[in-house]
Formats: structure tokens, sequence, C-alpha cells
């Protein structure tokens, strides 16, 4: 297999995710005790996530973009990086780096589309449900992007950083997720994508009135695929 590298620690709960389903993505596709090699650069998320909110991207763009070069120098074959948000700034992260690189959303629209779904709505933080970064991957494959309304945004956006980036799991925050899954429906949404790497902490296809597409799930997927020699 490929060597694979992970920029992740954005944040700690859901790179735990990315290594178990890497790990049990392998094992099972091999039958046998087949796992990738992995190198991990996790970062320190109070300082990422101070810079997110201060506006300071082009600060963050760089911070990727030398972690990004050391794995390369580190000899992996395939980067990914582990948060949906901070694919933002994807091509500063690649600038000048030769790696090929696992897209999150890119993966997310190519499943979403093979399962012939139209209309997913997207639970994220406000950077990635507001902004058309993570939306724009999700048009170019013709679908029709649905969007909780404001006060709703506000709540995941707080229930994401307050609590899962912290590996908090409260059961009122699920049944407000599961509100919001049932909500988007009357917006003629017709499936709902775990669209920040820690909401399959709350969310899934056994709790939610709407089929689910997990990002890690399906990031971690195209990873393995990409890695199988
Ligand atoms: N992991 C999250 C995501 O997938 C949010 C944390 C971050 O800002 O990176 O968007």
């Amino acid at each position: 297999m490929k060597t694979i590298g992970l920029i992740g620690g954005m944040s700690y709960s859901s790179t735990i995710s990315y290594y178990e389903k890497l790990n049990s993505i392998t094992n099972n596709l091999y039958d046998d005790l087949t796992t990738p090699k992995i190198y991990l650069s996790s970062l320190n998320f109070k300082e990422i996530e101070m810079l997110q909110h201060n506006n300071e991207w082009s600060k963050l763009g760089s911070i990727l973009n030398e972690e990004a070069k050391y794995l390369e120098q580190l000899g992996v074959d395939i980067l990914a990086l582990c948060t949906n948000t901070m694919h933002k700034l994807s091509n500063e992260m690649m600038d000048s780096v030769s790696l090929e690189f696992v897209h999150i959303a890119e993966a997310t629209a190519e499943k979403i589309s093979d399962e012939k779904f139209r209309s997913p709505a997207l639970l994220a933080t406000k950077f990635t449900m507001e902004e058309d970064f993570y939306k724009d991957k999700l048009k170019k494959l013709g679908l029709n992007v649905v969007i909780p309304n404001e006060q709703q945004r506000d709540t995941l956006h707080k229930i994401i950083y307050d609590e899962l980036c912290f590996n908090n799991i409260n059961e009122s925050s699920r049944d407000i997720f599961r509100e919001i899954v049932d909500s988007v429906k009357s917006l003629e949404a017709d499936s709902v994508i775990l669209g920040c790497t820690e909401v399959g902490l709350l969310l899934n296809q056994d709790n939610s009135s709407l089929p689910v597409f997990d990002t890690v799930q399906i990031h971690c997927e195209k990873i393995i695929y990409s890695a199988k020699n």
C-alpha cells in the first residue's frame, strides 16, 4: 500500500475516528492484518481555532502548507486533511506540494451522486455551511445543497466547537441535531451530509430520519481506495 499522510488534530476527537476507520477498512478489505502505514501531523487546535475565528486564514494556509511539505519530505504518497472546514485552504495547503490529495468534499459529492441523491442537507461549521468552498464541490456534480436556517447554523457551530471538539457527547445535543435533520425535510432535503468530522459522534444512520452521508467514513474509504496498490 502507498503511505498515507494525515493532517489532523482538528479536532483530536475526529482524528481518532480517522485512525480507527482507516485501519478497520483496510483489515476488512484484505481480510487479514494488513494496515496502512500512516504519518500523522496532529496540530494544536487552540491555535487553529483562534486563527479561524480571528479571520486569519492566510496564516492558517501557511501552517497547513508547512505541514504538507514536512509530510512530503517524510516520504508519504497520499495526503488527507482530517477536517471539512480547513478544506477552505486546500489550494494554499497544496502550494508547491506534489502529493496526491484526497479531497473530502469531492469524495462526498461523488458518493452522493453515485447513490442518486439530489438534495443533501449540509450539517457543518458555519464556515462550511455559509461559504462557497465546500458547497461548490457539491454543486459541481449537480447537487442542490440544503442549508439549515441561521439559528440552527449558530447552534450547530456552537455544539461542534464547545462540545464535540472536546469529545463531549451530550444527549441533549444529539436531540437538537436530530430535530434539525427533521426540519430540513421541509426544505426538500433527501439526505444529510455529516459535513463536519465530529458530527458522526452524535448522528448516524440509526438515529437520523434521513439517509446519512458521513464524511469521515466516505473520506477514509476513498483514502484507502487510493492507497491500495
Ligand atoms: N472538524 C471540523 C470539520 O470537519 C471542525 C473543526 C475545524 O474547524 O477544523 O469541519
